[in-house]
């Protein structure tokens, strides 16, 4: 069991808690990490009372099974966050945060076209892996720091804020230097260490919901980054692994509501991974807009079927304009600018 206090709770009112939890026999824990404040309960839940501690001054909520979310949590009132993109845009406020590119880094010069034909379509950051988390060991593992330079230069040329993965402890300091928001993918998002180490830098991090997590995991590995110091978390759904085999992964659309009710962090979808479907990308990317994301993570490629990387999932630029093109009314129905 899990007390959680309002962080604007006085030592005093924390300390009246810890007395009635003494008094009710039950050992307990006081946690205080980056102004986040709550008391845990440590076995023998069943001599709790659970109404006096709800009821006492500034506690916010008793939680009995579900593990706290104190950093990224919601409390009455509170907006969704809205974190840089670069520093031309921005994401959880009014205007769709759309994050477009290739899967792969893969020339200066596809990239450029790439990076000139997304902007032009309205997205506000262009995307792209350079150190590339792949299922196969034999698979193209991605261009390293040259790749990084060619998103540098992609952005000097555009002004998109670029968005590229970090897959260990020791390239955070090199990806940072190039990147506006640093990716953890769905492979590593149970890396407490890789979380912490991004944590412990300054650029906004994008955490993709690993395949086989519940959204309580997901919310988890994002306070792992949040308590080291960097609260500018994007959460960004690609779905999950299901028995169904007509899609790549499974969308799970409704933890954008959800997430909405947790959390203050803005959430992105990424129906390129989450169905691994050209077609299916557009009418998921309408469904995600339409259930509150705020923004879209897309995979774009100037030819898809040549794609080192996720080709099948890719849409081609004209296709990648008509989606732009066609998100528009479900933006306004939202109440969201794109
Ligand atoms: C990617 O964004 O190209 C990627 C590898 O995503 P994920 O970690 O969601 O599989
Ligand atoms: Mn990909």
């Amino acid at each position: 069991m899990f007390i959680v206090m309002n962080p604007r709770s006085t030592t005093e009112q924390v300390n009246h808690i810890v007395r009635l939890l003494d008094e009710m026999g039950v050992d307990n824990c006081v946690i205080e990490r980056a102004g986040r404040k709550g008391v845990e309960v440590l076995g023998a839940n069943g001599r709790v009372d659970c109404t006096a501690l709800g009821k006492a001054p500034m506690v916010d909520r008793v939680l009995e099974r579900a593990e706290p979310i104190l950093a990224a949590g919601r409390q009455p009132g509170d907006r969704t966050a809205e974190l840089p993109l670069g520093t031309n845009a921005s994401i959880g406020g009014p205007r769709l945060g759309i994050i477009a590119g290739p899967c792969s880094v893969e020339s200066k010069s596809r990239l450029l076209e790439i990076a000139a034909a997304v902007k032009d379509a309205g997205a506000v950051s262009l995307r792209g892996g350079t150190f590339k988390s792949r299922t196969s060991p034999y698979s193209f593992q991605g261009h390293g720091e040259r790749g990084l330079e060619w998103l540098a230069l992609a952005r000097e040329e555009t002004g998109l804020a670029v968005v590229t993965e970090v897959m260990r402890c020791e390239q955070v300091d090199l990806v940072a230097r190039y990147a506006d928001v640093l990716q953890v993918g769905s492979r590593n998002m149970h890396n407490t260490h890789l979380l912490a180490a991004v944590g412990g830098q300054s650029k906004p991090v994008l955490l993709k919901r690993g395949w086989g997590a519940s959204l309580e995991e997901f919310l988890l590995a994002a306070e792992y980054v949040m308590l080291e110091g960097n609260s500018n978390v994007i959460l960004c759904e690609r779905g999950i692994r299901t028995h169904e085999t007509y899609v790549r992964n499974t969308l799970a659309l409704a933890v954008v509501p959800q997430i909405k009710r947790i959390s203050t962090l803005p959430v992105v979808v990424d129906p390129s991974h989450g169905t691994g479907v050209r077609d299916l990308v557009a009418p998921m990317s309408n469904a995600a807009i339409a259930c509150g994301a705020d923004g879209l993570l897309i995979e774009v490629h100037h030819a898809p079927n040549e794609a080192w990387s996720d080709g099948a999932q890719s849409l081609d630029l004209e296709q990648f304009r008509s989606l732009m093109d066609r998100l528009k009314p479900f933006a306004k129905a939202a109440k969201r600018e794109l």
